[in-house]
């Protein structure tokens, strides 16, 4: 399938030519990339823009069957659903916490419905930036919703954040102390947090937590960028499929907000900016990767333990050969 082809069918939703393109993304091959580069820029014209909902919770939340209920209510409500994944683990490990296990069986059967597990890359900034193209290939494939999940155990949270139009924070429910565990920088990221598991035994607890979460982010400034009310906390019980449609009512309140304010197309160009620099970078550190630039690091280093160059000149070096010398 060349480029063109390929860009047509996903323009047609065609889900085979999605997830052979999201291959394609995902591949290290240079020549690959290039591919990927050209697809993405002719499928950009498409103007097709979905809601990218960025969802969070650390192990057994209960981020699987929350996104099985949400995500068959929403195609129930005839919306396209596309789902993927940030997994920090399978960046450092090869293993996966999100990826390893039957999860959404429904959901996964649904036609409305794409699922995609997290690319296995070596490092969490390769993993960001082929999920964020990704995410602009189910746009183009015209999804009316774009899942983003991640294990809530530090910097994926931000990566996922920094590609979302809504973040939500999936919790169970706990004791008091335990809103400690919760680090502050999640709490600020967060749009909407939903207690989960509100049900049964656990509904009292659930209740208790929820005010807990809602007097903490009332603590929280209020960003400009929110109507009155947000961010807020609200219980959920994925199991019993009970808090679901309101928490739907709350993300389209927000949105529909931060669309008539200009928040909405302002974050998403404050995005790209940050991406445009992310990318910059990560090519840049990229260039020490290769077995020249290690090679020299270490002659150079070598100089530097010798006292035979400063490790100011032996760094100028460095980036000369670099070719970003200035
Ligand atoms: P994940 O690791 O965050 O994806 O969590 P899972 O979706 O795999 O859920 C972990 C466990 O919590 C499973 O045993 C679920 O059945 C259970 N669970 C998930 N949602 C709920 C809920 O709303 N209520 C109750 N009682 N249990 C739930």
């Amino acid at each position: 399938m060349d480029i063109a082809e390929m860009s047509e069918k996903i323009l047609n939703g065609d889900r085979r030519a999605l997830a052979r393109a999201i291959t394609l993304v995902e591949s290290g091959r240079e020549d690959h990339r290039a591919l990927a580069t050209a697809l993405l820029g002719k499928l950009a014209k498409s103007g097709r823009e979905a809601l990218r909902i960025g969802l969070s919770g650390t192990p057994g939340v209960g981020k699987s069957t929350f996104i099985e209920s949400f995500g068959m209510m929403l195609v129930a409500q005839g919306l396209r659903v596309a789902v993927l994944a940030v997994d920090p683990s399978s960046a450092r490990t090869g293993g996966s916490i999100l990826g390893d296990k039957t999860r959404m069986e429904h959901l996964s059967r649904e036609k409305a419905a794409f699922i995609r597990p997290s690319p296995s890359q070596t490092n969490l900034g390769g993993v960001a930036r082929r999920t964020r193209e990704a995410v602009a290939l189910c746009e183009a494939a015209g999804f009316d919703v774009v899942l983003i999940e991640t294990v809530g155990v530090g910097q994926s949270e931000t990566v996922v954040a920094q590609m979302s139009d809504l973040f939500v924070l999936l919790l169970a429910p706990a004791g008091g102390d335990e809103l400690q565990g919760v680090k502050r920088g999640i709490m600020e990221m967060a749009d909407i947090i939903l207690v989960n598991k509100a049900d049964g035994d656990l509904k009292s607890a659930a209740i208790r937590t929820c005010a807990d979460y809602s007097g903490a982010l009332r603590l929280l400034r209020k960003r400009p960028q929110d109507p009155q009310g947000f961010p807020k906390a609200q219980m959920v019980s994925a199991l019993d499929e009970t808090g679901l449609a309101q928490a739907w009512e709350e993300m389209q309140i927000l949105t529909g907000w931060r669309r008539e304010h200009g928040h909405w197309e302002a974050t998403r160009a404050e995005q790209a900016r940050y991406w445009f620099a992310q990318d910059v970078r990560q090519a840049l550190l990229a260039r020490l990767e290769t077995s020249w630039a290690k090679d020299r690091m270490k002659a150079l280093s070598d100089q530097v333990a010798t006292g035979e160059a400063s490790p100011a000149a032996a760094a100028q070096d460095m980036l000369k050969g670099l070719g970003v010398a200035g």
